[in-house]
């Protein structure tokens, strides 16, 4: 089947800092690199690299070819992103020597995605294969709705965190993930935590403690791994990003999470985005 990702595709500058800056104050970053990410492009290679077929739908700018590149190196299908008169997204990523981050996004043409992309992109979708979307771009709720008219599986990340696309996605949705920060904001926006809301399986993710399924059949957790962290940047993309190419190979959806809490552990120790996000073969080789 086919993971049809309409997400964001970012430039990300990594700044390497001793602390993640407080108001008013200016630090010198160590090192600078610039990798490729995105929550959206992050969850298309993760889901590549887990061995699906994945299209990303999304939009750059005339300075994003170079992304295109490295997302088609990394297994993604990339010929439903479209070019638009708007310069590509950056985000400039502060990292701390415990691996803490605080992230700045411009979000560029990841907000100027055409309808007619959306709508084309989709043309090929077949029942049964999954959408993903998450809050990085335009056209998510539009996208939702017409997916599921289409019969396909539809998994949200609320990410970056917007209560009233939340609340507008719920309908359509098979698959929520959502950090323990998102969680707790989706409380307090709606009353709603994670058993009260009408979606067949939610995943809250808890960084080193894990992740816990609310699910068809009950909760159910999976620990995470115990590593040493260098970077905690797109650990909840490459989980999410893992668990939607589990589900679309027909794997039980516990089983889909443990190998994504493999994956996620990896990639808290490598330094960088989409660049660094681990193939299945070195999951199989993990032994965390
Ligand atoms: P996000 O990056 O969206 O904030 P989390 O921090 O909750 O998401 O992390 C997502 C998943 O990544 C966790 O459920 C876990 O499997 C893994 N993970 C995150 N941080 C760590 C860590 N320090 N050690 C091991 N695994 C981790």
């Amino acid at each position: 089947m086919t993971i049809w990702n309409l997400g964001g595709i970012n430039a990300d500058y990594v700044y390497s800092v001793p602390h993640i800056p407080a108001p008013g104050e200016t630090l010198d970053a160590a090192s600078r690199e610039v990798f490729l990410g995105g929550k959206g492009a992050n969850m298309s290679v993760a889901a590549a690299r887990a061995g699906a077929h994945v299209c990303h739908i999304g939009a750059i700018g005339n300075d994003g070819r170079w992304a295109i590149d490295r997302l088609t190196e990394y297994g993604v299908d990339t010929r439903t992103i479209t070019t638009v008169e708007t310069e590509t997204a950056h985000a400039l990523i502060f990292v701390a020597p415990d691996g803490e981050n605080g992230i700045v996004v411009y979000p560029g043409a990841n907000r100027a995605i055409p309808e007619s992309t959306l709508k084309q992109s989709l043309t090929s979708a077949k029942i049964g294969d999954w959408f993903i979307t998450q809050n990085e771009v335009n056209l998510q709720i539009e996208g939702a709705k017409l997916v599921k008219e289409m019969g396909l599986n539809v998994a949200y990340a609320a990410a970056p965190f917007d209560a009233d696309a939340t609340l507008q996605m719920l309908p359509y949705l098979d698959f929520l993930i959502l950090n323990e920060v998102e969680a707790e904001q989706l409380k307090a926006a709606t009353g709603q935590g994670p058993t009260d809301l009408p979606v067949k399986d939610v995943v809250v993710t808890l960084g080193s403690k894990g992740a816990t399924l609310f699910g068809e059949q009950g909760e159910a957790h999976v620990p995470s791994h115990d590593v040493t962290p260098v970077d905690t940047t797109g650990a909840g993309d490459t989980f999410t990003g893992y668990v939607i190419a589990g589900l679309d190979r027909g794997q039980p959806i516990l089983q889909a999470m443990q190998t994504a809490a493999k994956a996620a552990a990896i990639m808290v120790t490598r330094h960088g985005t989409a660049d660094v996000i681990p193939s299945l073969a070195d999951v199989r080789a993990f032994s965390g």
